[in-house]
């Protein structure tokens, strides 16, 4: 049994138009037959299923390469690592990952979460157990002292349900990646930034050139991918000299990391969309504004928008990703924004926007060859959108115009279902906003007034 997609106007992902009159035609184990003219399809025959997608355009399935699954839309990095079971956590990522796919992300890598929940949210999917996106997943973050995700004091350190593991030796290292290679993760996590910085502001890499080489080493002998967070120019530079598959953000690079990261054939993943909704979504009264941290993040997003054109100008693939996972980037709303940065801010044509969300995306994700485009032997993973987002890309964004999402031929519809963060998220203890000081009260004038008024009315009464 065969299905026939009628399609509108289909955009297979490797070029810069979509053409009308063309049909996809899906074999019985989901993968594409035949994508091409009306006219030339192979003819249908008795009992294949015909979808009338004419009035769609017709697309692959969209891919965010950096989706927290485990995060929970954290407001702290407590809500991340300490709060909730880990048990809990991964039954509340696949909730999440179910999000994602309803938005048309039919492929979401989870580039580093606790225990291995990402893994367990991947296999349930997998099994069959759940509808769900593909999910391509790593285990904890390889972290050192000072890197990323070792945020706490030293007193307290990197517990067990973090979603860093503190390495502090080589040695430490290899075994963790192939402990978590045992436990079946596809790619490994390395936290390259440290949260120490040099006199001049540049940050200094939390691993050395002959660590992170040493890391990239393992891990690909044992046949997993490697992805780092790298805002640093330093920790982008050790990341591509190693050979790294994949480096998130990358705001700092120069000139040298270009040519490095063009030799070891490394792609980036600015993901953009985390700091632009920072920016755009933190209100004054929130701890960060309070700290002063928003025209840092807004000076930081421009410095990063010119260096990123250099490097998409040198040639470097770049993919689509979000750091979903966060209170500014909950599940399933805006993993389309960072198509219409590529476009806005980072020079893409819609056209290569789109295909960076697809088909070069794909390239990092786990069986990334056979998704990604709309041609025969491949996955059908696709979208139909009502509108074209080769006119305007933002329309992504609009989850009521992505009418149909199919995962492996099969068209999957997740029901519309709401929840109070304060039970599924918000547990850390945080409970002021202000520091009330009579200074301070009598400025927003909100105690004197009502007690006094209290009283009065207390005196009156007897
Ligand atoms: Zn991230």
């Amino acid at each position: 049994m065969a299905t026939y997609v009628h399609c509108g106007s289909l955009f297979t992902g490797t070029e810069d138009t979509a053409r009308a009159g063309q049909l996809m035609v899906i074999d019985a184990n989901g993968r594409i037959a035949y994508a091409g003219p009306t006219a030339s399809a192979p003819k249908a025959a008795k009992g294949d299923t015909q979808l009338d997608y004419s009035e769609f355009f017709v697309m692959p399935g969209l891919q965010d390469v950096h989706t927290h699954l485990a995060y929970g839309n954290a407001k702290t990095e407590e809500d991340i690592d300490l709060y909730q079971p880990m048990e809990f956590r991964s039954i509340r990522g696949l909730f999440f990952a179910q999000k994602c796919l309803s938005a048309g992300f039919t492929s979401i890598c989870s580039p580093g979460d606790a225990g291995q929940i990402s893994l367990s949210v991947r296999n349930s999917i997998n099994f069959g157990l759940f509808e769900g996106p593909r999910v391509t997943a790593a285990g904890r973050y390889l972290t050192t002292r000072q890197g990323l995700t070792d945020w706490y004091p030293t007193w307290i350190g990197v517990p067990d349900t973090s979603i860093g593991r503190l390495v502090t030796s080589r040695d430490e290292s290899i075994e963790e990646i192939r402990v978590q290679a045992k436990n079946g993760v596809d790619c490994i996590k390395v936290a390259m930034d440290g949260v120490q910085r040099r006199p001049d502001g540049e940050f200094i890499a939390a691993f050395t050139q002959q660590e992170i080489t040493d890391i990239v080493t393992e891990s690909h002998r044992q046949g997993r991918k490697v992805v780092v967070h790298a805002r640093g120019r330093e920790a982008t530079l050790y990341s591509a000299r190693a050979g790294v598959d994949l480096i998130f953000h990358a705001y700092y690079l120069d000139r040298e990391c270009i040519d490095a990261i063009l030799q070891s054939g490394s792609a980036i993943g600015p993901t953009l969309t985390f700091p632009r909704n920072i920016v755009d979504f933190t209100r004054p009264t929130e701890p960060a504004s309070l700290k002063g941290r928003i025209g840092d993040v807004q000076r930081e997003y421009e410095t990063a928008c010119v260096n990123l054109r250099r490097a998409r100008e040198a040639g470097i693939p770049m993919m689509t990703g979000t750091d979903s996972g966060f209170a500014v980037t909950p599940y399933g709303e805006w993993h389309a924004r960072e198509i219409e940065i590529f476009v806005n801010d980072l020079g893409f044509t819609p056209a290569a926007a789109l295909r960076a969300a697809t088909s070069v995306t794909a390239g990092f994700m786990a069986k990334g060859e056979s998704l990604g485009v709309l041609e025969a032997g491949r996955a059908a993973d696709f979208i139909a959108v009502a509108g074209s987002p080769l006119e305007d890309v933002s329309i992504l964004q609009d989850k009521s115009r992505i009418r149909h999402v199919h995962v492996g031929g099969k068209r999957i519809s997740i029901p519309e279902r709401g929840y109070d963060p304060r039970q599924v998220t918000d547990q850390a203890w945080t409970n002021w906003n202000d520091l009330y000081t009579q200074e301070r009260v009598t400025e927003l004038g909100i105690l004197p007034a009502r007690r006094s008024a209290a009283i009065t009315t207390e005196r009156n009464a007897s």
